[in-house]
């Protein structure tokens, strides 16, 4: 279909102001902030229902055109750029808030919801509710992120944020609609048990089976009273990762449990460095803390009443403090309400997704890759160790998050890599990089998240065929015409 007539036909759908081809608006949608290769999409439409939406998909499932769906193209793995042009579908325009529903603990939204959204409404209107927030920029989307298993505040007791996924609504390739879940029979998104379980054809398959117009998320309680504490090493993961963690996932008191070694320079722009090191340097008397690492993990703790929250700490001081007598560790542990200005500094952080500050290089270019994976709690330390010989053997500061996950069945080991986006030769260092780290996460028995697809033809190599056939089958079925996000995957 010539360009011209295909804008046109978008026009007809959402109308005049809704579709471009301009250069310097296609230029923002080919790129992210990773090393990954851009590549412009033909046009850009932007619907504002899931009937639009339809028909946008029926008529490129028709004419044959790639179609990629897009919210903030902020996945940091290049999930979203438009590897084979086409029409790049941006759905910030379908930002409502369709439902909440406080007795059964669900909220019904479409995928231009973002955090900053969700969490203003919760707040205002029903403070006895909470969402599982994601250490990411307010403008993302929240329908996305649980598409992509994604990882926020309350993971350590209910899991990554797909587990929260109480229903959908999709628009298949071949342009029909659906729900899933018990939406699809009653009025309510209150799951998917005990119908077939439908929604892992959508979840986890980066937009490449279908385009996602609502989703239920589970909305959990939130007791009245929420503490943030912290407990800090100058020490490495090791401190904290050869029995302390399991006893703490273990003991159930934490909604969040999280962290990471950071370097006070690189830490800039990310972390509220300067009240760290206050804290530091008060507390521990370190007083070189510029050239320094640090291993720091918020723990969020939530309880009815002073007397719980009490005996809540009292457990984990109690935890701590073994820890450093039987293994000769040095943690500190300090409740925010205990430092004053800087405790007050350290909550607004945590308040997340407020200020969420960004990871982006500090240096010039703006650039942000990771290799991001679930592994076995048991194997994050040696992988971790690894991942940071290798950052060092790269010439990048170290740099690694932790979060166990649903009471430490598994976790999330995270490096962060900032980059310099106008450096050509420091992209390529990066991936050669990342590619090794991905090496020593498929060797512990984790799978990279949000696998960008120069890591899922590694990952996937490595999956039982049979597994892997069956997603090929699947994916035939449901776009025969295989106009879904080309490109990501094994597709
Ligand atoms: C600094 C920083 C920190 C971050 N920290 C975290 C963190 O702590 N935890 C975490 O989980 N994430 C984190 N993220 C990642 C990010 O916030 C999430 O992955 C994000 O929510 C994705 O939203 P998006 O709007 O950017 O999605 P996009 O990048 O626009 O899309 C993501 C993928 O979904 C597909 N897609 C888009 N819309 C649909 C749809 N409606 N139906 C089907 N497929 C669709 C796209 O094609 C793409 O493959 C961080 C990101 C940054 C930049």
């Amino acid at each position: 279909m010539i360009l011209m007539a295909l804008i046109d036909e978008l026009q007809k759908i959402v109308g005049e102001d809704w579709v471009t081809n301009r250069p310097e608006e296609l230029i923002i949608y080919s790129k992210d902030m990773t090393e990954n290769e851009p590549c412009k999409p033909d046009v850009v439409v932007m619907p504002k229902s899931a009937e639009e939406v339809q028909k946008i998909v029926i008529l490129a499932n028709e004419k044959k055109i790639p179609i990629t769906p897009y919210v903030a193209g902020a996945n940091v793995g290049g999930l979203a750029i438009p590897t084979k042009g086409g029409i790049l579908i941006d759905l910030k325009r379908m930002d409502q808030i369709l439902e909440v529903d406080e007795s059964n603990m669900y909220a019904v939204i479409e995928p231009g919801v973002t955090f900053g959204l969700l969490k203003k409404l919760l707040d205002d209107e029903y403070p006895q509710l909470r969402y599982s927030y994601p250490l990411a920029p307010p403008y993302t989307s929240v329908v996305c992120n649980a598409l992509l298993s994604g990882l926020g505040n309350l993971s350590v007791r209910y899991g990554s944020m797909s587990d929260m996924v109480s229903g959908l609504e999709v628009v298949l390739p071949t342009g029909e609609v659906t729900k899933i879940g018990v939406c699809a029979v009653s009025p309510y998104w209150i799951g998917k048990h005990p119908l077939p379980d439908l929604m892992g054809l959508f979840i986890n398959w980066q937009g490449t089976t279908g385009i996602v117009t609502k989703m239920g998320i589970n909305l959990w309680p939130k007791p009245p009273i929420v503490k943030n504490a912290v407990i800090l090493t100058m020490g490495g993961p090791e401190d904290i990762y050869t029995s302390l963690i399991f006893k703490l996932v273990h003991l159930q008191v934490c909604d969040e449990i999280a962290g990471g070694l950071f370097h006070y320079e690189m830490s800039r722009g990310m972390l509220p460095v300067d009240d760290i090191k206050g804290m530091i340097t008060a507390i521990v008397k370190v007083d070189d803390m510029e050239n320094r690492s640090f291993f720091l993990t918020q723990l969020t703790v939530s309880a009815n009443d002073d007397k719980e929250l009490k005996q809540k700490f009292k457990l984990i001081n109690k935890l701590v403090n073994e820890t450093n007598k039987n293994e000769g560790r040095q943690l500190f542990l300090f409740k925010t309400d205990d430092l004053a200005d800087i405790g007050k500094k350290i909550d607004n952080f945590m308040e997340l997704p407020s200020q969420i500050p960004s990871l982006y290089d500090i240096r010039a270019g703006g650039g942000l890759t990771w290799v991001g994976s679930y592994v076995p709690l048991n194997r994050w330390l040696e992988g971790c160790q690894r991942g940071l010989k290798v950052m060092e053997k790269y010439g990048w500061v170290p740099g690694v998050l932790h979060r166990p996950m649903k009471t430490g069945h598994y976790s999330v080991m995270r490096f962060f890599i900032p980059l310099n986006k106008s450096d050509p030769e420091e992209l390529k260092k990066a991936r050669k990089m990342c590619e090794e780290i991905v090496d020593i996460v498929l060797d512990i028995g984790g799978f990279p998240y949000k696998v960008p697809t120069w890591a899922a033809k590694k990952a996937f190599e490595k999956t039982d065929p049979n597994f892997v056939g069956l997603m090929k089958k699947i994916k035939n079925l449901l776009d025969p015409n295989g106009i879904m996000n080309p490109g990501r995957l094994i597709f």
